[in-house]
């Protein structure tokens, strides 16, 4: 729509919307003394996670995400409540990742790359591929893992391939 529309159709839209943020440690306990979190942030880790803070999202699409405005933590309420534990865990230590390269001043969405092929991307995922690992989860239920809706089974072979699994 032209911007003329708005006097037009005589409606307002106030287009700054601020999200409702809570801390971390509210929702995620004891993510600070993890070897798989102080590897991520260092002696930081405390801090960091004492610092940041979650909007939770209730729409039954999506999982988590990592704002880049501000590095704070996007969640599926819904996701947060069905998603199979592991899977929820292994989610919070990928976006602690991308928390962490939004920290170090990286892009967090590149549009040169797909997604199976950014960087950024593939970085978070060896990070939790390897805490899959750590945790006991079999090589087929972390592929399993690897396979977001958003990706078809060749690009879910670039993303194993990716990250060395
Ligand atoms: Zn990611």
């Amino acid at each position: 729509m032209k911007p003329n529309h708005e006097h037009k159709l005589n409606v307002t839209i106030t287009r700054d919307a601020e999200p409702t943020l809570f801390p971390f440690t509210d929702y995620f306990k004891g993510f600070e003394k993890l070897d798989a979190v102080r590897k991520i942030f260092g002696g930081e880790a405390e801090k960091v996670l004492a610092e940041l803070k979650v909007e939770f999202f209730s729409s039954r699409w999506g999982y988590m995400s990592t704002s880049d405005v501000d590095g704070h933590l996007i969640i599926s309420s819904h996701h947060l409540k069905k998603g199979k534990f592991e899977v929820v865990y292994l989610d919070v230590i990928h976006e602690l990742f991308h928390v962490k390269q939004f920290m170090d001043g990286r892009v967090l969405f590149d549009s040169r790359y797909h997604y199976v092929d950014s960087p950024i991307e593939i970085e978070a995922y060896k990070a939790t591929v390897d805490e899959a690992l750590r945790i006991g989860l079999p090589r087929e239920e972390i592929k399993e893992y690897l396979k977001v809706d958003w990706i078809d089974e060749g690009e879910l072979e670039t993303l194993a391939k990716n990250v060395g699994l």
